[in-house]
């Protein structure tokens, strides 16, 4: 299989679709941030999804310095890194 061919599913359970967002909130620890990801959904599953993530992200235990960000959405591209996808 090569890297093009690789396809994201929607990970809702029982959804066939293609994830075409990702949700995700940016975590740091005051030296290194990164997306910490929760979901790669399709835009029907998109609501659902955000509010599991929130919830989520609101039971996050946090050791001290570290801080997360509330779910974002932002739109799958492939190949591409985080910092390049689009946020909406
Ligand atoms: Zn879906």
């Amino acid at each position: 299989m090569s890297f093009h061919d690789y396809v994201i599913w929607c990970d809702r359970p029982g959804c066939s679709q293609r994830a075409v967002f990702k949700i995700a909130s940016r975590w740091s620890d005051g030296l290194v941030d990164e997306l910490k990801t929760y979901s790669l959904c399709c835009a029907d599953c998109l609501d659902d999804r955000l509010l599991l993530a929130r919830s989520k992200q609101a039971q996050a235990r946090l050791a001290a310095g570290e801080t997360l960000d509330p779910p974002a959405v932002y739109r799958l591209k492939r190949g591409a890194r985080d910092r390049e996808l689009e946020r909406l």
